[in-house]
C-alpha cells in the first residue's frame, strides 16, 4: 500500500479540500443551526465528480478509486459532517447499483445520481423495529403481474425526503435473512411518502425521515440483484459505507484538532498562551497520535477494497476506531476551550454533536465488534 497519493488521489483530495473550505465551512454553522438540507452544494458536489468517485466515468462516475473516496471524504467532513453523509450515502448507492444492477438500471438511475439530477441517494434499511437486527425487517414486497407492491416503514432514512432515487429492502419471502430482496424505488411513486423529519442531536442540516410504502407499485424490472439476495447486497455495501463513515469520523476528528491547536496558541491564562501548559500538550498529542492511527486503518480499509481484497473485518475495525477516537478528540476539543467549547460560536460544540452518530449509524461500535470478532474466529478455525 502506497502511502503518498497518487496523482489521481491528490486531485480529487485537492478538489475536496478547496470545495469544503469555499463553499461547505462558509455554511456549516447556518445548515446546523437552521436544519437546512444542502440542495445546492450537493449539486455543485456532482459537477466536481464527488457523488461517483468510485463509479466508472461511461456512469458518470469519477473512476477515482476507494482511496480518492476516502481522502475526499474526509475533507469535506471536516467541514461539514451534514453535508458529507448526503455524499457518502449517494456514492453508496451508485456504487450498489453498479455492481448489482442490470445494463439497464445502470445507465437508467446511475447517471441520475453522479450527475446531481437526483440531488441525492437513499439507503432504506432501517426500521422502527429492526436496526442492528436487519434480518427481522418487517416490509413485504409481493409480485404482482408485471409490478412488484411495496408495503412497511422505514426509520433513520438519510435524505429520505429528498433523493431521487432509493435502494429499499423489503420481504420477499418468509425466510429469514435469504427471504430479502433489494429495489430501486424513484421519488414521487404513488403510495411512497416522506414523514416527518427527526429533530436530531447533531447532522442537523442532514435529513433523516421515515419513509412509509403503502400499496407502492414499482416495475418488475426495478428489482436490484437477484430475488432473495438482498441481505447479501444489504452487506456488501455497508462493508463499503464503513470505509465512508470511518473517513467522516478522521474528517471530524481532524477539525476538532485543528481548531484545538488554533485556540490553545490565543487564549491566555496565567499569563502565558495556555499551549504551554503541559495537560494541553498531552490532550493534542494523544488526539494527533489516535487520528492519525485511525486514517492509517481507514485507508488501509480502502486500499483492500480498492484492489479487491476481503475487507469485512478491516472496515469494521477502522469504523469502529476511527468513530470512537474522533467523539474522544472532540470531548478534548470542547475541554481545551472552556467555557467557549459549549457555546455554538466556537465549532467544536458543533462537531461533538454531529461526531456523536459516527458510533451508531451504518452499525454500532457494538455489532463492529461483533463482526470483527466472528472473522477473528473464522480465521483461526480455517488455520487449525
Ligand atoms: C442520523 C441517523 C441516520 C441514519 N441513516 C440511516 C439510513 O440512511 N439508512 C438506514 O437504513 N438506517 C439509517 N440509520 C439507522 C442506523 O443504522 C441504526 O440506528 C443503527 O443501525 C442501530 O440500530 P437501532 O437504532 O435499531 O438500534 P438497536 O439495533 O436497537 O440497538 C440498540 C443497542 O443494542 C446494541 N445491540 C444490538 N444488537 C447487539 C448485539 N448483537 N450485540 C451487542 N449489542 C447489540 C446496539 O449496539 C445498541 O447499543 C440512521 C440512524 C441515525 C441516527
Amino acid at each position: 500500500m502506497e502511502l503518498q497519493p497518487n496523482d489521481t488521489q491528490k486531485l480529487i483530495q485537492d478538489t475536496a479540500r478547496g470545495f469544503a473550505r469555499d463553499r461547505l465551512a462558509p455554511n456549516a454553522r447556518m445548515l446546523d443551526r437552521e436544519e437546512r438540507f444542502p440542495i445546492e452544494a450537493l449539486r455543485e458536489m456532482a459537477g466536481l465528480g464527488l457523488m461517483g468517485i468510485n463509479v466508472p466515468e461511461e456512469f458518470g462516475g469519477a473512476g477515482a478509486g476507494v482511496v480518492s473516496y476516502a481522502l475526499a471524504v474526509m475533507e469535506l467532513a471536516a467541514a461539514c459532517a451534514s453535508t458529507t453523509v448526503a455524499m457518502c450515502v449517494t456514492n453508496m448507492c451508485a456504487e450498489l447499483i453498479c455492481q448489482f444492477g442490470t445494463d439497464a438500471q445502470r445507465k437508467r438511475f446511475v447517471p441520475r445520481l453522479t450527475s446531481g439530477e437526483a440531488v441525492a441517494g437513499a439507503f432504506a434499511l432501517s426500521e422502527p423495529h429492526s436496526g442492528s437486527d436487519a434480518s427481522a425487517l418487517r416490509t413485504t414486497a409481493k409480485r404482482v403481474g408485471d409490478r412488484w407492491v411495496l408495503n412497511g416503514t422505514k426509520q433513520w432514512i438519510t435524505s429520505g425526503a429528498h433523493a431521487g432515487v432509493m435502494v429499499v429492502w423489503a420481504r420477499t419471502a418468509d425466510t429469514g435473512g435469504r427471504g430479502i430482496s433489494c429495489f430501486i424505488v424513484e421519488k414521487g411513486t404513488p403510495g411512497l411518502t416522506a414523514g416527518r423529519h427527526e429533530e436530531k442531536m447533531g447532522l442537523r442540516g442532514s435529513n433523516t425521515v421515515p419513509l412509509t410504502f403503502e400499496n407502492c407499485e414499482i416495475p418488475v424490472d426495478h428489482l436490484l440483484g437477484n430475488e432473495g439476495d438482498g441481505f447479501k447486497l444489504a452487506m456488501t455495501a455497508l462493508d463499503g459505507g464503513r470505509v465512508g463513515i470511518a473517513s467522516q469520523a478522521c474528517g471530524v476528528g481532524r477539525a476538532a484538532l485543528d481548531a484545538s491547536v488554533k485556540y490553545m496558541k490565543e487564549r491566555q491564562a496565567f499569563g502565558q498562551p495556555i499551549s504551554e501548559f503541559q495537560a494541553l500538550r498531552w490532550f493534542v498529542a494523544d488526539m494527533q497520535t489516535q487520528l492519525s492511527a485511525a486514517e492509517m486503518l481507514t485507508l488501509r480499509a480502502a486500499w483492500m477494497k480498492e484492489n479487491k481484497l476481503p475487507f469485512t473485518r478491516e472496515a469494521s475495525m477502522a469504523k469502529v476506531f476511527a468513530s470512537e477516537m474522533s467523539n474522544r478528540a472532540c470531548d478534548k476539543a470542547v475541554q481545551v476551550h472552556g467555557g467557549y467549547g459549549y457555546i455554538d460560536e466556537f465549532p467544536v460544540e458543533r462537531l461533538m454533536r454531529d461526531a456523536r452518530v459516527q458510533t451508531i449509524y451504518e452499525g454500532t461500535s457494538e455489532i463492529q465488534r461483533v463482526v470483527i470478532a466472528r472473522d477473528l474466529y473464522r480465521a483461526h478455525d480455517a488455520r487449525s
